[in-house]
């Protein structure tokens, strides 16, 4: 995880544990110290040097059903104890809770289940000698998050700082933990867990009736919401896939006019289906659609299954398209969760966790299920996915005040709402060179068919070299293939991404005398009209 809120700066941190409400009073004479301090020290009090006391962050680690914590052996204290470390200056003292957590324990995935503050606490240090230096008696202000971690991931120790890890179950917290002034506040700790839990809980509860209330006024007029038909539905949310609405509606429309049936897109050509994908992109989804249309009429005479497990089933068809097709077209309680309901979701609960790990879609599905349970199945998908595609909006920018759910949304509240979501790190792009040939012959230009595997598997091309090659390399290339070049009339330079790889492109427009057999030859009219060409190539004609 990348760090959190590293754009903060260090008086939003230090806002943010002032602005923390004591819940009992020695958290309130907590928050007392450490506001004297900070009075009295500034920003000294985040360095250890600071020697009277000094802030430290703690990681209270739960597994998911919260009745074990995993704790550290501490060689200095002789007991298990909670993870945490010194805020050492830095300006993220939920990052550095997070961070102490993995290094103390070893695991890899831990959760951040929200950004709140979980307790401040006092806690006084007794003098002992550190890497052989005194260190005197001083006090840490201690600020503590929850995180959530699987049982399942490995453990490491930390050498120079415990010599054991394990998962503690609550009720035998005595018996490991030696520090009894630490178990209040761990029994504090659980019960703020179990709290916190049940508060984001009933946050997602009672999104349900706004939710719906404000899409009956808000819901825009689209062209795939005009019936319930699975066919369109399924037509739609395939196309909507990485694709913006307002860039689908035509597409969609166009695609329906000349496959009106499952039968229709079932018996057509997958050229002519690709003619009809051409400038949407992922290609793949348009041979999925056939290949599910035709499966649909082998197996299913031609009516699209109605159980969640057949639709599952269908080429191309993931857990969230399923979810969507049974709960709008069947009015069955199965979330839908694609990256719009994720951001919500995340958001409405305030949860530090990549929306895009494994496990956070399947997460947030089980946490909808109770809403789904009540029934408005198709209303609740779609007004889950506009609220998120029109109003909790991403980067940074939702629209709070127009949201149904602001009056009880944990990040606005905590103020996370631009913070969050977190996403995974992006895979770096590869970037790979190629010299495209548009090669004329009077009035024709040569294409070719793509490979039926990889990248834009079975479309056309226009000839192309690895690489970017000078001209006369290429030249000499389309002489040795019999293409009797004659004039290389200009060369430009051009660019186009894909999910993981970047094309840097060289094109070369050259005239050719000869119709080889390599290629096959069109006519403008011909490539704009039945040849499916990607975007890649396609603006090689602008
Ligand atoms: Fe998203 Fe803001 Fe609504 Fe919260 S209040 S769900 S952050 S738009």
């Amino acid at each position: 995880m990348k760090r959190i809120l590293e754009e903060r700066n260090i008086s939003d941190y230090i806002k943010r544990v002032l602005a923390y409400a004591p819940q009992t009073l020695s958290e309130k004479q907590a928050l007392q110290d450490f506001s004297t301090a900070y009075a009295q020290f500034g920003e000294q009090i985040l360095l250890r040097s600071c020697e009277e006391g000094h802030v430290t962050c703690s990681g209270f680690v739960m597994n998911p059903e919260l009745n074990k914590v995993l704790m550290a052996y501490h060689n200095i204290y002789d007991s298990y104890a909670w993870t945490g470390g010194h805020a050492d200056g830095s300006n993220d003292f939920l990052w550095t809770a997070y961070r102490e957590a993995k290094e103390e324990t070893g695991i890899q995935h831990p959760v951040l289940p929200s950004g709140e503050i979980l307790s401040v606490d006092t806690l006084p240090v007794k003098a002992h000698t550190k890497h052989g230096n005194p260190v005197k008696a001083h006090v840490h202000y201690n600020i503590t998050y929850g995180i959530i971690a699987e049982e399942k991931e490995t453990l490491q120790i930390k050498p120079d700082e415990n010599s054991a890890v394990a998962w503690i179950p609550v009720t035998e917290l005595e018996t490991y933990c030696k520090e009894p002034h630490m178990l209040p506040i761990y029994q504090k700790l659980i019960t703020r867990m179990q709290t916190l839990r049940i508060r984001q809980n009933q946050a997602i509860a009672q999104l349900r009736t706004p939710l719906l209330n404000w899409y009956s006024t808000h819901a825009r007029v689209l062209p795939w919401r005009q019936d319930k038909n699975p066919y369109h539905v399924w037509i739609s949310e395939i196309m909507l896939q990485q694709t913006r609405v307002e860039a689908v509606k035509s597409y969609y429309l166009r695609f329906l006019q000349r496959f009106p049936t499952i039968q229709d897109l079932a018996s057509a050509t997958q050229d002519e289906v690709n003619k009809y994908w051409e400038g949407l992109g992922y290609y793949n989804r348009a041979a999925n659609l056939k290949k599910t249309a035709e499966k649909i009429c082998a197996d299913y005479q031609g009516q699209f299954p109605n159980s969640y497990d057949s639709i599952r089933l269908l080429p191309g068809i993931g857990a969230y398209t399923a979810g969507a097709i049974h709960s709008i077209c069947f009015e069955q309680p199965t979330p839908a969760v694609d990256g719009n309901v994720t951001r919500v979701i995340s958001r409405l609960t305030d949860c530090f966790c990549e929306t895009d790990r494994r496990g956070y879609a399947e997460a947030v599905a089980i946490a909808l299920q109770p809403l789904y349970n009540q029934g408005d199945c198709g209303l609740l998908t779609q007004s889950l996915m506009e609220l998120g595609a029109t109003v909790c909006l991403p980067n940074g920018t939702p629209l709070c005040e127009q949201c149904p759910a602001s009056e009880f949304c944990f990040a606005k509240k905590n103020a996370d709402e631009n913070a969050l979501p977190l996403r995974l790190p992006k895979r770096e792009r590869k970037i790979q060179s190629l010299t495209v040939l548009i090669l004329t012959c009077g009035d024709k230009i040569a294409v070719e068919k793509r490979t039926s595997k990889g990248l834009l598997q079975g479309l056309w091309q226009f000839p192309n070299l690895p690489k970017k090659l000078d001209p006369q390399v290429a030249l000499d290339y389309l002489t040795q293939i019999g293409a009797s070049p004659i004039l290389l009339e200009r060369t430009v330079e051009r660019k186009h991404i894909f999910t993981h790889i970047t094309w840097e492109m060289r094109g070369m427009y050259i005239q050719c005398n000869t119709l080889c057999d390599q290629f096959t030859w069109a006519t403008l009219e011909e490539i704009h009209e039945k040849i499916s060409l990607p975007t890649a190539f396609r603006q090689f004609l602008d």
